[in-house]
C-alpha cells in the first residue's frame, strides 16, 4: 500500500510533496472537516482561500462568525463552520494560557480532541496520525467500504454492536510507525480505486487478498441497508482433557474468527448428553469419557442473536496434538488449535462468548 500510495498520491493543497513530512495539525483539522460530506475537487479552492485568510488557529479565533460563514459558503452543513470557530476559540485560549508556540497547537490526545466541538473519532484520528504521526486509527466512509469488501463484512458500522469490528480493522492498519501513511493511503484508495460504484479492482494493490473481489461479489459490499437481526442456534464445546486442559480454536469459526474461542457450530437444540456428530471434528469419540449438558446461554454478535447449548466433554486421554479436527483444518480460513490450562482459561479467553460457556461448564477454577 505504501508503494502504491507513493506512486499514486494526488497533489492536494493540504498534502505536502513529502508524504513523510510532519503536518500542521490546524491544516489537517480544517481540511478533514471540509472534506466531510464534500468532494475533494470542491474542497480544494475553499481550503486555499481559507488558509490565506485564516492561516492559523489564533487568526481564526479572532474572526467573527459572519466572516467565517462567508468563507464556508457553498460547503453546506454550516454547523461544521460554527463548531470550527468555537473550537478555534477554545484552542487559542489554551495555547495562550500555556504559551504554546509553533505548529503543535492542537491537543495531542484523542480524549482532548474529541472533547472539542465538531471533532469526532474520525477527525481526531486524522489529526493525530497525519499531523503528529501517532499510531491512531481513522475510520471514514472510504475505509468502511474497503474493509467491508476486503473481509466481506455484510453489516455496517452503524448497526448495533458493529462499529467496534470496523474500528478493530482500522486499529490494525494504524498499528505501525507509518500509521499516517497507511491511513491516508487507504483513504486515497477508497476515493480513487475502491469506488462505491464500479471499483477498479484490476489496478488495486489489495486485489490478491480482497475476499469480495476473489469471490466476484464486490457489488454486494458494503451492504446498502441495515440488516435485520438473525437468530442462530448452536452448540459450544468445553472439551477438557484428562490432564485438565481445555481445547481452544483460533480462527476459521463462525463467530470470533480472529480470536481464540471455544469450538462451536450451528446445531438444532441439543439438550442431551450424547456427543453430537460435529464434535468429532474436534475429538475422537472413542476418547470421550463423559458428556454433560450444562445449559444454554444467550449472546449477541453483530446482528446475530445467539443461543447456544453448552456441552462439557471430558476426555479419558491427555491433551495431545493429534486431537486436531479434520473438516475445519481444511476450511479456507486459517485455523489453529491450542490446549490451554484449565486453571488459566478465564484469563486466556478474551471474549464473553467463550467466558459465558466456560463459566457454566466449569464454574470458577
Ligand atoms: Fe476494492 Fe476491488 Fe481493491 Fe477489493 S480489489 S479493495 S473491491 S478495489
Amino acid at each position: 500500500m505504501r508503494e502504491w500510495f507513493r506512486a499514486n498520491a494526488a497533489e492536494l493543497p493540504w498534502r505536502p510533496a513529502d508524504l513523510d513530512a510532519i503536518r500542521d495539525p490546524y491544516a489537517v483539522w480544517i481540511s478533514e472537516t471540509m472534506l466531510q460530506q464534500t468532494q475533494v475537487s470542491t474542497v480544494k479552492d475553499y481550503f486555499i482561500r481559507w488558509m490565506k485568510r485564516f492561516p492559523d488557529v489564533e487568526t481564526l479565533a479572532k474572526a467573527d462568525e459572519a466572516e467565517v460563514f462567508n468563507y464556508w459558503q457553498g460547503l453546506g452543513y454550516y454547523s461544521r463552520a460554527r463548531n470550527i470557530l468555537k473550537t478555534a476559540k477554545i484552542v487559542a485560549a489554551l495555547c495562550s494560557a500555556s504559551r504554546t508556540t509553533g505548529m503543535r497547537k492542537m491537543p495531542e490526545t484523542r480524549k482532548e480532541l474529541e472533547a472539542l466541538p465538531g471533532i469526532g473519532a474520525y477527525t481526531a484520528g486524522a489529526i493525530l496520525s497525519l499531523a503528529y504521526h501517532k499510531r491512531e486509527a481513522i475510520l471514514d466512509g472510504n475505509l468502511v467500504r474497503i474493509f467491508s469488501r476486503l473481509y466481506e463484512l455484510d453489516f455496517l458500522p452503524t448497526e448495533k454492536n458493529c462499529a467496534e469490528i470496523y474500528w478493530e480493522y482500522a486499529r490494525e492498519v494504524a498499528d505501525s510507525p507509518k500509521a499516517y501513511m497507511h491511513n491516508e493511503a487507504l483513504m486515497e484508495l477508497g476515493r480513487t480505486v475502491c469506488k462505491t460504484k464500479s471499483p477498479l479492482c484490476e489496478t488495486c494493490p489489495l486485489r490478491g487478498e480482497c475476499r469480495a473481489f476473489l469471490d466476484g461479489r464486490t457489488a454486494e459490499f458494503p451492504p446498502t441497508k441495515k440488516r435485520t437481526e438473525k437468530s442462530w442456534h448452536g452448540t459450544v464445546l468445553v472439551i477438557e482433557s484428562a490432564d485438565e486442559k481445555i481445547l481452544a480454536v483460533n480462527g476459521g469459526q463462525k463467530f470470533l474468527d480472529k480470536q481464540l474461542a471455544l469450538p462451536h457450530f450451528e446445531s438444532a437444540h441439543h439438550a442431551t448428553v450424547a456427543l453430537p456428530a460435529k464434535a468429532e471434528d474436534y475429538i475422537n469419540a472413542d476418547e470421550v469419557e463423559s458428556v454433560e449438558h450444562c445449559g444454554t446461554f444467550r449472546h449477541s454478535i453483530t446482528v446475530h442473536k445467539i443461543e447456544c447449548d453448552i456441552l462439557h466433554v471430558r476426555l479419558a486421554t491427555r491433551a495431545k496434538a493429534t486431537h486436531l479436527p479434520k473438516s475445519i483444518v481444511n476450511s479456507e480460513k486459517p485455523t489453529a488449535f491450542e490446549w490451554i490450562e484449565k486453571a488459566k482459561a478465564f484469563e486466556t479467553f478474551a471474549n464473553s462468548f467463550s467466558l459465558k460457556a466456560l463459566k457454566k461448564a466449569i464454574g470458577s477454577v
